[in-house]
């Protein structure tokens, strides 16, 4: 039998990010995937928003994307538009780019980090005792791992097969999506019809045409068919305007559900696989990316052995809400996009409140990812929320910014304060200290301006777990000790800090 660290079931955005993440930790990663290449069949995700392009700035590789998509204010409400340009990020705006570009676009950095994909392989069941995972392909196997994650989108075989319950809400409408022919000329455009919202376009002026109709019931099972179609377009427009010649059909619905436990001891699951929803506010892809940010240092963490496996707990508990979340903002959205006259006026309300500041600025700050906030306790505002990318000063570097620090996936100690203020000796084979200089403003999206902090201590996903003064009472470093052992481990043995004092003992 061969081995692996960790078997990834799914070389979705999910599967890869997580891939990555592990592979920069230096874990001995196996993604095993059954699509032939990220060819994405259909149309899946036409891009994602701010939070998401920071997670990739982090790692050094938002460039990637921005130079192939197009930036733009992408988030919305029930397609009633928010801009996010006047927020404290540097991406104040979302990316436009096909699910397939962005997929080719990890899997090219995956490959570049090393990490093997398995292609054309399928996970067809597996068995986890005290140890590890016996991971059954079908291509022979089975693979042992320490650990299986789950990244195997909404029908996860991962899910079911560790017997996660995947409660939630069953569809209420239903959509087909396709690139077709049309002899009759239609009324191109986005229009708000029928159940909700239909789209006819032509893609470039002699190409296909692209159908987003809804269907006149939920519940359809199957493969969707060219008569699906058209029955679809007659019921909503009256005509299919001489349908034919489908390249692809897929459907879509708006069950929203999600795994009631995110672990099952050995067995993770990530994106699709925990968490399904109607496509509409351009989070679904981005969400699966953060989960994968989220999972990828602490699990990495606890197959080195730097920490105990009971931080795996903290991946449920902080990122389970983030998905619950998005869940009912999205059945709220669907709900929005209806038709009648008594949803027109309830559009009419919700535009007006979405177009003064405060409300805008909570929600947007909601539908960009911008907002997430871990539950670390309470403290500074910065606990538990994402780090901004400043512009910094190091010596003897000059001009840093944050997410540079990043790039690496490990955790940083960034001291704001007197140079060699903060001794942690015994972390410092984990964590990397910075003597740093910012002098500007410190704002959060949504929040606005929050104390200057002298310390933060960032985890590799970009929150905040420790914030030090000058406003905490103490010495500078209360709390640290305690935040670098619940993140980091305990401290290694042996091993004094600049000041002379034993493991353990700086605060
Ligand atoms: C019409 C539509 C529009 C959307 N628009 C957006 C958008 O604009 N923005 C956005 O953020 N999101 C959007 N989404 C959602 C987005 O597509 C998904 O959230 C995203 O693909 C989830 O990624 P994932 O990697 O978790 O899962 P998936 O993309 O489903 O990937 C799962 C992978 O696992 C593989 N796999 C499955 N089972 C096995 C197995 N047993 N063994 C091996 N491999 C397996 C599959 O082949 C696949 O490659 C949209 C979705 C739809 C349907």
């Amino acid at each position: 039998m061969t081995g692996t660290s960790v078997v990834i079931a799914g070389a979705g955005a999910t599967g890869l990010m997580l891939a990555g993440e592990l592979a920069l930790a230096g874990i001995d990663v196996t993604v095993v995937e059954r699509r032939p290449n990220q060819d994405v069949i259909g149309q899946r995700a036409l891009g994602f928003s701010s939070r998401t392009v920071e997670v990739f700035d982090q790692r050094g590789i938002a460039e990637r994307f921005l130079s192939q998509g197009q930036v733009a204010q992408v988030n919305g409400f029930g397609h009633i538009r928010l801009d996010i340009s006047d927020f404290p990020t540097r991406h104040n705006y979302g990316l436009g780019l096909p699910q397939q570009r962005i997929e080719y676009i990890l899997a090219d950095w995956v490959g570049e980090l090393g990490v093997p994909i398995r292609r054309e392989v399928e996970v067809t069941g597996f068995t986890q005792d005290e140890t590890g995972v016996d991971v059954e392909l079908s291509d022979g196997g089975p693979l042992r791992a320490r650990y299986l994650v789950g990244c195997d989108g909404g029908r996860s075989l991962i899910r079911k097969t560790a017997g996660i319950a995947f409660p939630g809400w069953e569809a209420s409408i239903s959509s087909l999506i396709a690139e077709a022919e049309l002899d009759e000329e239609p009324e191109w455009g986005i229009r708000r019809l029928g159940a909700g919202v239909q789209v006819l376009s032509r893609l470039g002026p002699d190409g296909p045409v692209r159908v987003l109709v809804t269907e006149p019931y939920a519940g359809q099972s199957g493969e969707p068919t060219l008569r699906d179609l058209s029955d679809a377009m007659i019921g909503v427009f009256g005509t299919d305007y001489g349908l034919r010649s489908a390249a692809w059909i897929s459907r879509f619905t708006d069950t929203a559900r999600q795994a009631a436990a995110y672990r099952d001891r050995r067995v993770l699951l990530a994106g699709d696989a925990a968490h399904v929803h109607a496509p509409i506010g351009v989070q679904g892809l981005g969400v699966g990316v953060q989960d994968a940010v989220n999972l990828g240092w602490k699990l990495a963490q606890v197959v080195r052995g730097t920490a105990p496996d009971g931080l795996l707990d903290s991946y449920h508990a902080e990122r389970h809400p983030v998905a619950a979340r998005v869940l009912r903002n999205t059945m709220a959205q669907v709900a929005l996009t209806g038709t009648g006259d008594r949803l027109e006026a309830l559009r009419d309300v919700m535009a007006g409140l979405l177009n003064l500041d405060e409300p805008r600025k909570q929600i947007a700050g909601m539908m960009s990812g911008l907002d997430v906030h871990y539950d670390l306790g309470d403290g500074h505002p910065l606990l538990g929320r994402r780090m901004p990318d400043l512009d910094l000063v190091v010596a003897p570097d000059g001009p840093l910014r944050v997410f540079s620090l990043l790039h690496a996936a490990r955790p940083v100690l960034l001291n704001l304060g007197e140079p060699g203020a903060l001794a942690i000796a015994p972390w410092t084979d984990r964590v990397r200290v910075v003597d740093a200089a910012y002098a500007g403003p410190w704002e959060l999206p949504v929040l606005g301006p929050v104390p200057a902090p002298d310390a933060v201590l960032i985890r590799p996903d970009g929150h905040v777990a420790w914030v030090g003064g000058p406003a905490q009472a103490g010495p500078a470093e209360t709390g640290l000790a305690e935040a670098l052992t619940r993140w980091f481990g305990p401290p290694a043995t042996g091993v004094e800090d600049a000041r002379g004092r034993p493991p353990g003992e700086v605060s």
